[in-house]
């Protein structure tokens, strides 16, 4: 399976001009074994690559195009905000209604500080929580990814709790042994760890529901452990809802949940599109930060008035009655048609489905973490995929990522979908 010829000559000219030919790792097609093809334009949920094959689109920028492509409330706003400057380093209108929003919104959060990525608010939140305790360990779970900071590039091996090891060359061992990991959904191995350790680690972070090794969900209780053992041993609680926040509802899982984390880490949808981050919560902890407080953190395009107004009219459009509902309804519509599907087929499987995320996993073992997510049958997740490429459906090109729905996206394009994957599986 192939794209199309502008697709890889442009690839091939990428790839002398920019490592591996993109400028993220998982654009490069490299979990499903072929090359990526090159997008021209993308409207609603549909793309154009440059060879004029047109895709129904289960990706959405990996997140934030939660009303679809370049929605003209989206693109109305950028080309009204742009005529009055495009960054100004000095304090502007919208960064305050961006922060009056996120604290409406999420109960949790007390003061927020924008960034220009999930990786940067991850990084700070880890930085703060460090500061405010001074402690210098932290535990996060194996899987879970939280973009590409020293600290939280380590994942270690499966099952047994271990020290940590760097995960990418470049990380100094001696700093990634301050970074703790457990398997995720264990209690026993949760609180052995904070019965020997607990008060010298700092935070926890956690994704506030896994969605970057398939979608995995938290046993009932599962947060809510997270959430007391943190506050019995002194600890912080990150919830990073980079991926869910203002996604799953107007306070993320948090809200779903009723949890209560002392820092929130966002992006993604908050921009609309443009780069964008942001991490908030109690405010005695956020007023640690520079300029009132001693840990430093900083951004040159921060709060920049093109990311705050873009961000602040996709929530407003999620905020009516037709916003997170009606990507419930859709959601539901997807996951009962595939859920038929699969069964008539007879392929084992899991489909794990919050909203407008889902994750189809070709195993019959219960997702309780990542190693039962590596069980499943990566050649049959293949062939699905570059079959549905070849059809006019863009899902995820790794069986590790989740897939997204938006605004934009109607019955009739969930369908049509379904009847796609119903083909590419008949002919296996
Ligand atoms: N946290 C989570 C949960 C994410 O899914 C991601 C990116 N997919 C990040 C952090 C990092 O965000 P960014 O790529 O914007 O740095």
């Amino acid at each position: 399976m192939s794209v199309g010829p502008l697709s890889q000559k442009l690839f091939a000219t990428a790839k002398n001009l920019i490592p591996g030919g993109v400028n993220s790792p998982v654009r490069a097609f490299r979990n499903v074994g072929g090359e990526p093809f090159f997008v021209r334009r993308a409207k609603g949920s549909r793309i154009e690559d440059v060879d004029g094959k047109h895709y129904i689109d289960y990706i959405g920028s990996w997140g934030p195009n939660i009303l679809g492509h370049a929605p003209t409330v989206i693109t109305n706003t950028l080309h009204e905000v742009a005529k009055d400057g495009i960054s100004f380093g000095i304090p502007n209108p919208f960064e305050v209604e961006m922060a009056r929003t996120i604290v409406d919104w999420v109960p949790s959060v007390e003061k927020v500080r924008m960034c220009n990525s999930g990786t940067e608010a991850t990084m700070s939140a880890i930085r703060l929580a460090r500061g405010f305790t001074g402690r210098d360990l932290i535990v996060k779970f194996n899987g879970c990814y939280h973009g590409h900071s020293d600290s939280l590039l380590v994942a270690a091996g499966s099952g047994a709790l271990t020290h940590g090891e760097p995960d990418s060359a470049g990380v100094p061992a001696d700093f990634a042994k301050n970074t703790l990991v457990l398997p995720y959904n264990d209690d026993e191995a949760l609180e052995a760890l904070f019965t020997e350790r607990g008060d010298r680690i700092a935070a926890i972070i956690v994704e506030s529901y896994p969605a970057n090794a398939g979608l995995v969900l938290p046993k009932p209780g599962y947060l809510d452990l997270l959430c007391s053992i943190t506050r019995t041993y002194g600890a912080l609680l990150i919830f990073d809802e980079v991926m869910t926040g203002f996604r799953l509802g107007k306070a993320g899982v948090q809200g779903i949940e009723g949890i209560k984390p002392d820092l929130s880490c966002f992006g993604k949808v908050i921009g609309g599109g443009l780069p964008v981050g942001a991490f908030g919560g109690r405010a005695d902890i956020m007023d640690l930060l520079a300029p009132i407080g001693p840990v430093y953190q900083a951004g040159t395009l921060s709060g920049n008035p093109l990311a705050m107004a873009a961000g602040l009219a996709q929530l407003r459009e999620l905020d009516k009655p037709a916003g997170f509902a009606r990507l419930e309804q859709l959601g539901a519509h997807f996951e009962s048609g595939l859920r038929a599907l699969m069964q008539e087929k007879g392929i084992p499987h899991r489909l794990n489905r919050v909203g407008s995320m889902f994750c189809l996993f070709f195993t019959d073992r219960e997702i309780v973490n990542v190693d039962d997510v590596m069980q499943q049958d990566l050649e049959l997740f293949k062939k699905l995929f570059w079959g549905c490429l070849d059809k006019g459906i863009y899902l995820a090109p790794s069986p590790y990522e989740t897939g997204f729905l938006s605004l934009a996206h109607t019955e009739a394009d969930l369908d049509d979908t379904l009847s796609v994957i119903n083909d590419v599986l008949s002919t296996l």
